[in-house]
């Protein structure tokens, strides 16, 4: 059990190799979501067949909708998977105010302790309503199942700490924050990344302890962002660059790397302990070059060079380096040079 004091948005935990094994009798007449990888890897171990299985077909609200229509009688929801398939479960549980159960079967996102559930409209994420797992179950052999660099990929939304933090003093320091400016919050951010890169290795191999970190991470981030109200200090323009790529490519990302990739380019812009962000990420083994994610240079110059204007045409966006830092061509050259294509 965790010692992490605060609002965490867990109201329970169940850490340890084998902690889903007979999950499923605990929970009376219960709904899956998931996909099929993941349900393959999990079914088995629950000791319990579950009333109704919904496979995640997409994360649109048109979809959505549609599958919370078939939902019948159940007792529980209990999402295993990613990103999606938890977020499906959260929706459905947000909705029809059933118990929340989280097993997620991969780290590479932190939608398994986050209260909102993030569903598209259009090509833009929205994050609704607000729901905690009881328990969550952090299984380390069915997190071992998922590829080592897809469980890494979930250190890049606590490296993106390194950038936001920095994003949000640049705000405060132009006197334009857009929420009330905590210093003792950014400290406590960083200190949460600290830890996290204090266990490089730990991670790099995926063992209990090192998985164990990425966790402790997002519910520690959870303890500052859920009282103050916003993520401000771990988002930031790190995901402006993922957000326009988005929607400039139209295709989805595995969300650590291209965060990744973000934190790349600006820490670099942020002239922010680039060379350390990035020895970390090579050390810790998080994918995060053009070549990884399949993104051309063509586009990604051509987002670079949007990417002032596009924070521009957001007003849901929060005042970054990109509002003072003008990315001129010569400095996409360089930066490019920096990036395995
Ligand atoms: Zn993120």
């Amino acid at each position: 059990m965790n010692e992490i004091s605060g609002r965490t948005n867990v109201c329970s935990a169940r850490f340890g190799a084998g902690a889903s094994e007979g999950l499923g009798r605990e929970l009376g007449r219960f709904l899956v979501t998931t996909m099929e990888i993941p349900w393959g890897l999990v079914k088995e171990r629950l000791g319990a067949a579950p009333a109704q299985v919904l496979m995640v077909e997409n994360m649109q609200i048109e979809t959505i909708e549609r599958q919370l229509e078939k939902v019948g009688e159940v007792d529980a929801v209990l999402g295993i998977g990613g990103g999606q398939a938890i977020d499906l479960a959260k929706y459905i549980a947000w909705k029809r105010q059933l118990p929340l159960v989280t097993l997620p079967t991969v780290l590479s996102v932190d939608a398994f302790v986050t209260p909102a559930a993030g569903i598209r409209r259009g090509h833009r994420v929205d994050y609704v309503g607000e729901s905690s797992p009881d328990p969550l179950v952090i299984d380390y052999d069915v997190l071992r199942t998922a590829p080592p660099e897809l469980n890494i990929a979930g250190v890049g939304d606590l490296l993106s700490i390194h950038t936001a933090c920095f994003d949000w003093e640049l705000a405060q320091k132009a006197g334009v924050s857009e929420y009330p400016f905590s210093q003792a919050d950014v400290d406590a951010a960083r200190q949460i990344l600290a830890t996290v890169m204090g266990k490089t290795e730990a991670i790099a191999n995926c063992t209990d302890e090192g998985l164990q970190a990425i966790v402790d991470g997002y519910m520690r981030v959870n303890t500052l962002c859920l009282p103050a109200g916003h993520y401000r200090v771990e988002e930031g323009s790190e995901h402006y660059l993922f957000y326009e790529l988005e929607e400039r490519l139209e295709r989805p990302f595995i969300h650590g790397w291209i965060v990744g990739l973000g934190v790349h380019l600006l820490s670099r812009l942020q002239g922010h302990q680039h060379e350390q962000a990035v020895a970390f990420m090579k050390e810790v083994g998080l994918p995060h070059q053009p070549r990884d994610l399949e993104i051309q240079k063509d586009d990604l110059r051509a987002s670079l060079l949007a990417l002032n204007y596009y924070v521009q045409g957001r007003s849901d966006l929060w005042y970054t380096v990109l509002n003072e830092q003008k990315i001129t061509p010569a400095w996409v050259d360089e930066a490019l040079q920096t990036l395995n294509f």
